[in-house]
């Protein structure tokens, strides 16, 4: 990865450039903030250049260390990231080091990688995590000579995931590590990460990404799309790497959504009553139904309609207190009236009712049965639209 291919964060890349010039690379750096879509490349460039024997003002990507950095194999370069444990408790292996061909594999397709698309793909119920195996393997390597005599780069991606009791090990070799030795630490979350490990990390804060530049890097990555589609996902995913990649790989189309949402809420609305008929059926026969073919639907649609639906939810408790709000064309239908509905989220059901769809998006997130989560949500929607004071 080049520094040229980092999206934004100018500053960052230039006092990088900057201390590696003067000789003066802060031994331990906490990567955060700004589009978390920048973090790994960032790392990743810094790391190239470093290695780099002839690097300017970026890596030559000619030598024979920019070489193995494009391909992930720099045996000088550790990488830490959270993992399923799979092994018996008593095993103590360094999962980051067994699982490393599918995490190299990974993210040369993708360097752009977001933490929840890397769970999701160890499809696992389980929490990813770095555990005390591999924080043990971090200080291990950390005491040995280098292979190729330079610096060795351990780059700690996820690290808020450490395990906070494990925390302690990194301490030391963080404080007061071997020569020509780097941490890269990248967190999403720095205020999980134990105090007095970050207190010893050079902050280097990320900026956000201006739509512009997301607009022209999409355009080169998806030559077949047209300019005005682009820009449309740029603005729905509010200029966010992450979200507008999403919406250019997953194209759902909204009004299949909430065709799919008008539905699907007047059963939920239905269910409190055994019974209720919906067009000929029971409506909790029809619910039943309704989550199964829910549950049918690829993942990212699932999540998907739960992010819709948290939308409608909140433009329906802010009609309550601003009538004149426009309603988005998105969501209009002939069997649904925003402002009707409007009048069943109210202050006794809203914190319930976003607290439950944030539920059933994290455990979809993390692979737990559709079915099952879709009718639990259901019931439950159902009971608390029908919440008096
Ligand atoms: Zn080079």
């Amino acid at each position: 990865m080049y520094f040229k291919n980092v999206l934004a964060n100018n500053s960052v890349k230039n006092s990088l450039i900057k201390e590696c010039s003067a000789n003066r690379i802060p031994h331990a750096q906490l990567f955060f903030g700004g589009d978390q879509s920048q973090h790994l490349p960032l790392a990743l460039a810094f790391s190239t250049y470093l290695f780099c024997e002839k690097k300017t003002t970026d890596s030559c990507g000619k030598c024979v260390n920019c070489r193995k950095m494009f391909k992930l194999t720099h045996p000088d370069l550790h990488f830490f990231y959270p993992t399923i444990r799979v092994q018996q408790p008593k095993e103590k292996i360094a999962e980051s080091k067994k699982c490393f061909p599918n995490f190299q594999k990974t993210i040369l397709e993708d360097p752009y990688l977001s933490l929840q698309n890397w769970e999701t793909k160890l499809k696992s119920s389980k929490t990813a995590n770095i555990r005390s195996a591999d924080l043990i393997e971090i200080c291990k390597i950390s005491n040995l000579k280098s292979y190729q005599g330079g610096y060795k780069v351990f780059i700690i991606w996820g690290a808020e995931k450490i395990i906070t009791k494990s925390s302690a090990i990194l301490l030391k070799t963080i404080e007061e590590p071997p020569p020509k030795t780097v941490f890269i630490l990248i967190s999403n979350d720095p205020n999980k990460l134990l105090s007095t490990i970050k207190s010893r990390l050079q902050e280097k804060k990320m900026t956000t990404i201006d739509s512009c530049v997301l607009l022209d890097h999409f355009k080169k990555k998806c030559p077949e799309l047209n300019e005005a589609m682009i820009k449309d996902f740029v603005r729905k995913g509010e200029s966010n790497y992450h979200k507008t990649f999403e919406l250019l790989i997953n194209p759902v189309e909204d009004g299949e959504i909430f065709n799919n949402f008008v539905e699907w809420i007047r059963l939920c609305f239905l269910s409190t009553n055994k019974k209720s008929k919906y067009e000929g059926d029971f409506a909790i026969i029809k619910l039943i139904d309704h989550c199964a073919m829910m549950a049918s639907l690829e993942r990212a649609a699932q999540l998907s309609f739960i992010k819709s639906t948290a939308q409608v939810f909140r433009r329906a408790f802010l009609l309550n207190y601003e009538p004149s709000l426009v309603v988005e064309p998105s969501i209009k239908h002939p069997n649904f009236s925003l402002d009707s509905f409007s009048k069943y989220v109210n202050n006794y059901n809203v914190l319930e009712i976003f607290a439950l769809l944030s539920n059933t998006h994290y455990y979809l997130h993390r692979y737990s049965n559709s079915k099952i989560l879709f009718l639990d949500l259901s019931f439950r929607l159902g009971k608390l639209l029908h919440k008096k004071p």
